[in-house]
């Protein structure tokens, strides 16, 4: 049976594991991480259809949606919740873009409702501050960025036989050196494969440099809160008004007329998003830093600013934070849903999903997968 080498576990490498097994490929799987660290742990775990721009990259999002669901069924862990989500505007401008997004013909693919104050808080009583409407999404859902990736490989390794052929994953490993039908790792080991695929996230080290030379991408940094449990239940997840200005599902006319963001929010390209973990916890974002090198420190005004929202939006404080971190996604530039290559015969890279990589990640596999070809 043909063999598929996969170096990188984040949600792209092990998406890409999960649906190169279905195809009937053996899987060998590597990490530089024991336990992978990087942007797929780090993320709200949205699974955020309604941002999606009309047209090629909505309809990925809706296949990737219907494989989470899929997906969830195999791996109950990865913790799917079809929780769908809310975004509340709280200005003239606002509620504008949204009216011209429900004239659009997606409009009902995507499972939107524009509803008034009294309707958003029947279906999200926590969303009790101030508000003019709310756009309800119920095609969105969520996961847990921290179990996913365990549950997933987890449900590889069950299905496997118990020799180890069918899927195996190695933690640890960096890899040094990746070629036609084979990746060496740093202890020296030689995984080989019929075909290889680099998933490295924004990772640049090693042979990955050479194998993103010239590639359009570039890197976005992001800072992020944890609180503790508001000790009500988010029955959606939450998005402010200015997430209009970053989803291209919201480019309409009447977004040039929305007023000047506040200034610390321009300053770090921010939104609010807040989305309910399953033991209550609330993930809480974010900032966009386009500029490298990125500042290693996080910024307390930016944090502030979210404080500020949050509050606006829910009527009352956020609860005490108990994490913050930032995280580094790989974005594609040139309009394309990712940077997929094939950069050596057989040799495969990637990445480049940028902040949709939670919510794309089967749909992108699948097509990899697809694109590959069916195993000897
Ligand atoms: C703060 C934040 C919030 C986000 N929120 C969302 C969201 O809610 N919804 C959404 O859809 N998307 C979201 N995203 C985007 C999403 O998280 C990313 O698009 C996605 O996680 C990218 O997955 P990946 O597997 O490509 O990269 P990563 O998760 O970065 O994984 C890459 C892996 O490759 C490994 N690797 C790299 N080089 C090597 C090597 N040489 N040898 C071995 N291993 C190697 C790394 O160790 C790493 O584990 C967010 C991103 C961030 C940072």
């Amino acid at each position: 049976m043909s063999r598929v080498v996969i170096v990188g576990a984040g949600i792209v490498g092990t998406m890409h594991a999960v649906l190169a097994r279905r195809a009937g490929w053996h899987v060998t799987h590597i990490d530089a991480d024991l336990e992978p660290r990087s942007a797929s742990v780090r993320n709200f775990g949205l699974v955020w259809v309604s941002g999606r721009a009309p047209g090629d990259e909505l309809q990925v999002a809706l296949r990737a949606r219907e494989l989470w669901s899929e997906i969830a069924v195999d791996a109950p862990g990865v913790g799917l919740r079809a929780d769908g989500s809310m975004l509340v505007v709280q200005q003239p401008e606002e509620l504008a873009v949204l009216e011209q997004v429900m004239a659009r013909d997606d409009a009902d693919a995507r499972g939107f409702e524009l509803l008034d104050p009294d309707s958003v808080r029947r279906i999200n009583p926590a969303v009790a501050g101030e508000l003019l409407a709310g756009l309800h999404c119920t095609t969105d859902a969520v996961v847990e960025p921290r179990m996913a990736l365990p549950a997933l490989r987890g449900w590889l390794e069950e299905s496997a036989d118990d020799t180890g052929r069918d899927y195996a994953f190695h933690g640890g490993r960096i890899a040094v050196e990746i070629g036609p039908g084979y990746v060496v790792d740093h202890t020296g080991e030689r995984h080989r494969g019929e075909v290889v695929i680099a998933c490295p996230g924004a990772e640049r080290h090693g042979p990955i440099a050479e194998l993103m030379e010239g590639a359009p991408v570039r890197r976005v940094q992001l800072q992020m809160l944890q609180t503790a449990p508001p000790g009500v239940p988010l029955t959606t997840s939450i998005a402010d008004g200015d997430s209009l200005r970053y989803y291209p599902a919201f480019a309409v006319d009447a977004l040039a007329t929305l007023p000047p963001q506040a200034p610390v929010a321009a300053e770090h390209h921010m939104q609010l998003l807040i989305s309910q973990r399953g033991n209550g916890e609330l993930t809480v974002g974010d900032t966009h830093a386009y500029d490298e090198p990125f500042d290693f420190a996080a910024s307390e005004d930016a944090y502030e600013h979210l404080h500020e929202r949050a509050a606006s939006i829910l009527g009352r404080p956020l609860p005490p934070v108990v994490r913050r971190w930032t995280g580094v996604y790989s974005q594609a530039l040139d309009g394309a849903i990712c940077h997929r290559r094939q950069v050596q015969l057989g040799v495969w890279v990637v990445t480049g999903p940028g902040g949709r990589g939670m919510t794309l990640s089967p749909a992108i596999a699948e097509q990899t997968i697809s694109e590959i070809g069916s195993p000897l």
